[in-house]
């Protein structure tokens, strides 16, 4: 999942720019321990099939939480 931006209108309809979070997972150490699915407050992760994964990148506002809390080091948020 590459670094992209979008536009959105805020409410008196000017356009912004939200830069989308960069977060890789190495699955190949991700032991679906779920701590950084409980962690984040903003709902980014989930597990599929036992192993981390990304539901939505556009609500992820880097607070890297998610980073310090994997005991296998898996996730890098860029
Ligand atoms: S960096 Fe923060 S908001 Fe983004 S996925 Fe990790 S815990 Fe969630
Ligand atoms: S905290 Fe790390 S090991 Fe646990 S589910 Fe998340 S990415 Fe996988």
């Amino acid at each position: 999942m590459g670094l992209g931006s979008f536009f959105k209108r805020n409410k008196d309809n000017k356009k912004e720019e939200i830069v989308e979070s960069h977060i890789d997972i190495n699955i190949d150490e991700c032991d679906g321990c779920e701590k950084c699915v409980i962690a984040c407050s903003n709902n980014v992760l989930m597990l599929t099939d036992e192993i981390c994964s990304v539901r939505d990148p556009q609500v992820c506002r880097s607070c890297r939480v998610c980073v310090a809390i994997c005991p296998n080091d898996c996730i890098t948020v860029n």
